[in-house]
């Protein structure tokens, strides 16, 4: 008998599960919105031109292909944070900010769940809005966390349920960990209002909650990166010691190469010191040093200005593109087809997400009549529409609520 004859299948993962249905399908009419990875306007994966040149300036560079130390490469983790805290924070100028480059915002959630279980002396439990990103459970939990969930999400209106979120805030253990989505929240595409975020900032600081901000679509949400830090600032700026996940995959379309920073507000330089050693440890054992090239491609465009420039353009280019996708979807749904429903929502979400409001039946209708993959929450990556798949993606909405 084999060791493994026990071992049970295990459940698809609910998002790369609907690029493997996807791939199997071989319609030509076929979409896949399933996967939160930017396509142009031809539905190709894109290259940033900013990112293409750092390639080449790497190549002239000549480097080598030594490991980086544990922590990664320095340059970087200082401009990273430079990006995220901006040039006025505080603890930033101090010296305070303890900083090591990730494994994308993965492996920076994932650092950072594990250095609060080992590190962080007050509750172990972390509170995650529901919903939430599909792999922030099993990453904290995994990490050692207690998971648990704060209202955020309002079926009624497809809004932010605000006054649920403050009340079990305001009902958590005092010091338990809160998890934030710092801008584009996925899956709902619905953030706080800078008003909503001042006071949620209020009831943390009331509450001596321990803020844990994700931020893996820094530009993404405006197409403006220091508009969509608003909430991070904010936080550093009322005086909260935050954790910090940041990914380089989205806003600058280095998915696989994996180009991340975990970052933690400390009091001064010498705690920070301190901080750092332990970050070591905890990530010494778990793959030794980080991959060493996207760090570099991004440390090329945060460090010169004229690439940090068109970057912050070819950014804004990406939001721009998925607003004017919102824009023809709603006009599509509400004028051309007279689709049953309200679809302002399509509008007002930010972000690479939408949630359509689809269930999990019309979805699963969509993808066997229309050849259109959503996950089954009927949340849409409204980068993967384009001019050419709006018309058959709307039809087809149509089709399945009628
Ligand atoms: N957090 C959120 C909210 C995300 O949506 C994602 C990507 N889907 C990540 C973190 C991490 O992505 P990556 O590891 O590719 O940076």
């Amino acid at each position: 008998v084999s060791t493994w004859s026990a071992v049970a299948a295990g459940p698809p993962d609910p998002i790369l599960g609907v690029t493997e249905a996807f791939k199997a399908d071989k319609d030509p009419r076929k979409i896949n919105l399933g996967v939160g990875a930017y396509r142009d306007g031809n539905g190709k994966p894109y290259v940033l031109e900013s990112v293409k040149k750092a390639e080449e300036i790497l190549t002239a560079s000549n480097f080598d292909k030594e490991y980086l130390p544990i922590t990664g490469l320095a340059e970087f983790n200082k401009r990273a944070a430079l990006l995220a805290y901006g040039a006025d924070s505080a603890p930033l100028k101090d010296g305070a900010i303890s900083v090591t480059q990730s494994i994308s915002g993965t492996g920076a959630l994932r650092i950072g769940g594990a250095f609060l279980a080992r590190h962080y002396p007050h509750s172990k439990a972390i509170y995650l809005p529901v919903p939430s990103w599909g792999n922030h459970t099993p990453i904290f939990r995994d990490s050692g966390l207690e998971v648990r969930g704060y209202r955020y999400f309002d079926k009624k209106t497809v809004g932010l349920d605000f006054e649920g979120l403050k009340a079990d805030l305001r009902a958590a253990p005092e010091q338990s960990i809160v998890l934030l989505h710092a801008c584009a929240h996925n899956p709902t595409g619905i953030d706080p209002t800078q008003a909503q975020w001042a006071e949620i900032s209020d009831i943390v600081k009331e509450r001596k909650l321990f803020p844990f901000f994700d931020m893996a679509y820094q530009g993404f949400a405006s197409g403006d990166t220091a508009r969509d830090a608003f909430a991070v600032r904010h936080f550093v700026s009322q005086g909260h010691q935050i954790a910090l996940a940041q990914s380089f995959a989205k806003n600058m379309g280095l998915y696989g190469e994996r180009v991340g920073a975990f970052s933690l507000v400390t009091a001064d330089p010498a705690e920070k010191a301190r901080v750092d050693s332990q970050l070591k440890i905890v990530i010494r054992p778990l793959y030794s040093n980080p991959p060493v090239h996207g760090a570099l491609l991004a440390n090329a465009i945060l460090g010169d200005k004229a690439l940090y420039a068109q970057w912050e353009g070819e950014v804004k280019g990406m939001a721009d593109r998925i607003i004017s996708m919102r824009e023809k979807l709603y006009g599509l749904l509400t004028n051309d087809l007279k689709t049953p429903g309200e679809w302002g929502h399509i509008k007002s979400q930010i972000g690479m997400f939408s949630f359509t409001g689809l269930n999990s039946d019309q979805t699963k209708v969509l993808a066997e009549k229309a050849h259109v993959y959503m996950t089954a929450d009927g949340r849409i990556s409204m980068a993967g529409l384009n001019a050419n798949n709006i018309v058959h993606f709307a039809e087809s909405v149509d089709a399945a609520v009628k």
